[in-house]
């Protein structure tokens, strides 16, 4: 990290939890920060529940007073109307949604999604005033092929093609082979691909706001390795899925400095 930028954890629960699961497990959360004289500001937390338990989550955040940002997982690329179970920016912007995750690996896999789509997502995110949080990352036989860097380069321009200078955007480095396979990269691997990512940053919209820019390293991310991390200048935080879903474990990750 760098004292520019305050760090961000983000929890990505993915498709766990629903809304009744979701209450317990942010009021655990709350008190195991609590307890732990977790100071608000120093670290923002953000939590990207499934669609079904935004309003549960918002409700509950603002009625305890709890500093937690809120995001979607996904949003719809386009505005309104006939797209059958999508969820439209301007709707999740109206549950108070801060950030929304954006060409996850899961959904560039599983769902197709190409880089064309991811950029019209950011678009539509940022017509919204919602933060898109960008993922890219490099599979196990790319990084093979072409090394680390060369897909998250051509993912990332790709998606902030069209992007206004000094927009504010954050950006998760996710490689996929360590996604949910207990084999994060190395620190060292983290920062030369997170600084890489923000030299793009700085060409697509201007070197202060890749100055302000958080990037997020993601790929199991636990107590035992945030800190690590979180040393490199060029690493603003996390993007973490499992760990997120134990409370103890992500106050934890949050705690890393201590
Ligand atoms: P993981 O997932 O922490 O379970 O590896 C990270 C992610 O996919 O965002």
């Amino acid at each position: 990290g760098d004292a520019r930028r305050t760090p961000m954890i983000a929890g990505n629960w993915k498709m766990n939890l629903d809304h009744l699961q979701a209450v317990a497990l942010v009021q655990k959360l709350h008190w195991a920060l609590k307890d732990a004289r977790h100071e608000p500001g120093s670290v923002e937390v953000a939590l990207f529940p499934p669609f079904t338990d935004l309003r549960t989550v918002q409700t509950l955040l603002d009625a305890d007073k709890i500093p937690f940002a809120l995001g979607a997982q996904d949003l719809s690329a386009h505005e309104s109307g006939a797209y059958t179970g999508e969820v439209s920016g301007a709707f999740l912007a109206r549950l108070d949604c801060r950030y929304v995750i954006i060409g996850h690996s899961e959904r560039r896999a599983y769902h197709d999604e190409t880089d064309e789509v991811v950029a019209a997502k950011v678009q539509a995110a940022l017509r919204h005033s919602l933060v898109p949080v960008i993922c890219v990352g490099e599979t196990a036989e790319d990084l093979q092929t072409h090394g680390a860097s060369a897909v998250p380069v051509g993912q990332l321009q790709a998606a902030l093609a069209g992007v206004a200078s000094g927009a504010e955007v954050v950006v998760a480095y996710e490689p996929v082979w360590a996604i949910g396979s207990g084999q994060a990269a190395t620190p060292d691997q983290a920062q030369e691909v997170c600084a890489t990512l923000r030299d793009v940053v700085a060409a697509a919209i201007g070197a202060d706001a890749a100055a302000r820019t958080r990037v997020l390293y993601g790929g199991s991310v636990k107590s035992g390795n945030i800190a690590a991390f979180m040393r490199e200048p060029d690493v603003d935080g996390a993007l973490v899925g499992g760990a997120s879903l134990v409370a103890d474990e992500f106050a934890a990750i949050i705690r890393y400095q201590k």
